[in-house]
């Protein structure tokens, strides 16, 4: 097991790079940032561009002879299976451990589990950025070529080497394992509740601001695995714990109040139930990890941790869902999973 490690370490890169960009190949994988219409007259947005099409329409990227585009799928994110996920993961992997940064293109919606995943796999140097657009190439004011174009000047920049992956939306960065989509339709969409952006882009140049330390990579053969969300709320009587259960999951990730608390029978049904599968509990807040002893009370997370179940630290529940399967997936016992979120338990 690895010490603590601080979550964020502060490296500004500087403005001139010392090392030559890398080519970058760019991932198409649907979204809203490849599709057309405007919306409210009749004219819906739909999947419309491939990847080659992205790069063509962008002043700036087309006709690069650095670049290569290629479409993984084009679909929304609610259409994705985590087959394609999975599939989407690992063509950007294959990508970096070739030494070339890669742009994923994503649609918001289902963009933090994509990424998140993709970080769980990611074991090479080059950077993977992943971004999309809340407007339809076709709108006035579309933000896709924006952020396509922001995207490309982080994955090919030497200052990202060793990041992982990374979200590039409306010129700021984030770290993969702490973006969340956290607005419908903003320009800047995504945000990172716990640490804040890692850095930003202007005038085409990405400046880092901190680092977090990369975790031990996994490489899961399929995601074939059920592993579930379950929220909790005032007055819980455990009624959706046990319906959760009852479809015999692989592994369950449980909404907890506060810092770490549940009411009392449902703290011991999720105990009970971590002793034959991984429990991780996340915390509702947006900001802050699982306590470990403030609060004394029964159902305080002061009984959460004398229990089998594993805190998320600072993880969302999307991220750590995609966290949790690639551990099952991979074959992890509990005790291995308790140490792979150990490294997000800061
Ligand atoms: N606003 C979403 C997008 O950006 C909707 C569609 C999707 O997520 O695929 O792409």
């Amino acid at each position: 097991m690895t010490g603590r490690q601080p979550l964020l370490s502060l490296a500004v890169s500087p403005r001139t790079a010392s090392q030559a960009p890398r080519r970058v190949r760019i991932l198409g994988a649907g979204g809203t940032i490849a599709m057309a219409g405007t919306g409210g007259d009749g004219t819906s947005a739909t999947p419309a561009l491939d990847a080659e099409q992205l790069v063509a329409a962008i002043p700036g990227l087309e006709g690069r002879d650095d670049l290569e585009a290629r479409t993984v799928v084009n679909v929304p994110s609610a259409h994705l299976t985590l087959s394609d996920i999975l599939m989407i993961c690992r063509e950007a992997r294959d990508a970096a451990r070739r030494g070339m940064g890669v742009v994923v293109t994503h649609g918001t919606d289902a963009l933090e589990e994509t990424a998140m995943l993709c970080d769980v796999l990611h074991d090479a140097e080059a950077p993977i950025v992943f971004t999309g657009a809340i407007r339809p190439a076709s709108a006035p004011g579309a933000d896709g070529p924006a952020n396509l174009l922001d995207a490309v000047s982080v994955a090919a920049s030497p200052e990202a080497a060793g990041m992982g992956v990374l979200v590039v939306f409306g010129g700021e960065i984030h770290h993969a394992r702490c973006a969340r989509k956290t607005d419908t339709t903003s320009l800047t969409a995504f945000s990172s509740p716990q640490t804040g952006p890692v850095g930003r882009v202007t005038e085409g140049h990405p400046t880092l601001w901190s680092r977090l330390p990369r975790n031990p990579p996994l490489d899961p053969p399929d995601l074939d695995r059920r592993v579930l969300v379950v929220p909790s709320g005032a007055g819980d009587d455990g009624t959706l714990a046990r319906a959760a259960l009852e479809t015999e999951p692989d592994g369950v990730v449980i909404g907890t109040l506060g810092a770490g608390h549940l009411a009392p029978e449902v703290m011991q049904l999720w105990a009970d139930a971590a002793e034959r599968i991984p429990v991780v509990a996340y915390c509702r807040p947006e900001r802050g990890v699982v306590l470990t002893g403030t609060y004394g009370y029964a159902g305080s997370e002061r009984d959460l941790r004398e229990t089998g179940i594993i805190p998320a630290g600072f993880l969302s529940p999307q991220a750590a869902r995609m966290k949790l399967l690639a551990c099952v997936a991979s074959g992890l016992s509990i005790d291995e999973v308790r140490w792979a979120f150990r490294q997000d338990d800061g």
